[in-house]
């Protein structure tokens, strides 16, 4: 049976919340072979201040302190220059910036990045990264929906590039061929995540199915084709961010007439040999060193000296399936791929 052997995985975007559903799930980020986690702000309230920011990290730190959790601000107009030159100096390595309405907690999110322009020059200033959810919101008068709101989003990723060209940006979880092409042609602040979960479904494969529903949405064959072929290329500009987001069970598997169901979709636990397992059905099983660890450490200036490494060892394996769900202290989730065969275990780490 084939082995395989990845160097201090890390995971450049994730959802740990808050409460008992982080202690639920903060272990699971280890569990699924990653040993740095790029936390999201989208809390309630959001995480606008250094101090708020520093509190998470130390909840995220009780929890479980063998991960590296670099944190992030959420963008809002409460957010001044000064703030941003505190955070860099508290360790803080970004900020993300939500469409209003677009996902999970996000009705505080921006309208128009001209507001923030004071914001952004005192990040390019001092080095701080810049993380894009990268969707225009839904409207009807101009024929804008959840199809389109990516590539429609673009030209604001262009025009921050070109009045920020030393800027650090992060498309978030690119879906589409045009993401793939807007961001290669950027210069080299630019980079890109891509989730597990955008490299295995299609359209397809949400409409009906509550489990598979995230925002953005998977889009068609050909984006998801983009997606692969990226990553076969190997370009060090695009790597693993997860964006595994937990919900409560009843809120994935319940929608009103009212109500929809909740967007995300959940990959910690089983990251790494769900990543493993997708890589290899493209042909593309060895570019996983490149895409969950090299690629992303060196956009973000957490390169490993050899000391400091870590070796997550995976082997193939058959009649192996992912847990239905997981449970602690009153919470359920259930991870993507649930009761669905997996054929790579976590086998050793050290
Ligand atoms: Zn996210």
């Amino acid at each position: 049976m084939a082995q395989i052997s990845v160097s201090s995985p890390a995971d450049f975007h994730v959802h740990l919340r808050q409460g008992k559903l982080a202690a639920l799930v903060t272990p699971h980020v280890r569990k699924g072979g990653f040993s740095l986690a790029y936390i999201m702000p989208n809390l309630k309230p959001p995480v606008t201040t250094t101090a708020q920011a520093l509190a998470y990290k130390a909840e995220l730190e009780a929890i479980d302190p063998t991960v590296e959790y670099m944190m992030t601000l959420y963008l809002s107009p409460d957010l001044t220059p000064d703030e941003i030159v505190k955070a860099k100096e508290a360790g803080i390595a970004g900020v993300k910036s939500y469409p209003r309405g677009v996902t999970t907690n996000s009705d505080g999110g921006i309208e128009s990045y001209e507001m923030y322009y004071p914001v952004f020059e005192a990040m390019q200033r001092v080095d701080m990264v810049l993380n894009l959810h990268g969707e225009v919101p839904s409207d009807s008068t101009t024929n804008t929906h959840v199809l389109n709101a990516e590539e429609r989003f673009l030209p604001h990723l262009l025009s921050l590039h070109k009045a920020f060209p030393r800027l650090r940006i992060v498309l978030e979880h690119a879906t589409t061929r045009a993401a793939v092409s807007a961001v290669k042609a950027c210069g080299p602040t630019v980079a890109c995540t891509i989730t597990a979960h955008h490299l295995a479904l299609t359209v397809d494969d949400w409409a009906g199915q509550s489990f598979n529903f995230c925002k953005p949405v998977a889009k068609y064959p050909d984006d998801r084709a983009a997606l692969r072929e990226v990553i076969k290329e190997a370009h060090p500009r695009f790597f693993l961010g997860s964006d595994s987001a937990p919900h409560p069970a009843q809120s994935k598997s319940t929608s009103t007439p009212a109500q929809g169901c909740a967007a995300g979709i959940y990959t910690s636990p089983i990251l790494l040999p769900l990543v493993a397992q997708l890589l290899d059905s493209f042909g593309a099983l060895n570019r996983l060193d490149g895409f969950v660890s090299t690629f992303g450490r060196r956009f973000y200036g957490r390169d490993l000296d050899i000391p400091q490494k870590t070796q997550v060892i995976l082997r193939q394996t058959e009649k192996h399936f992912v847990e239905e769900n997981y449970s602690g202290d009153g919470e359920t989730v259930v991870p993507f791929w649930a009761g669905k065969e997996i054929c790579w275990e976590i086998v050793d780490r050290h």
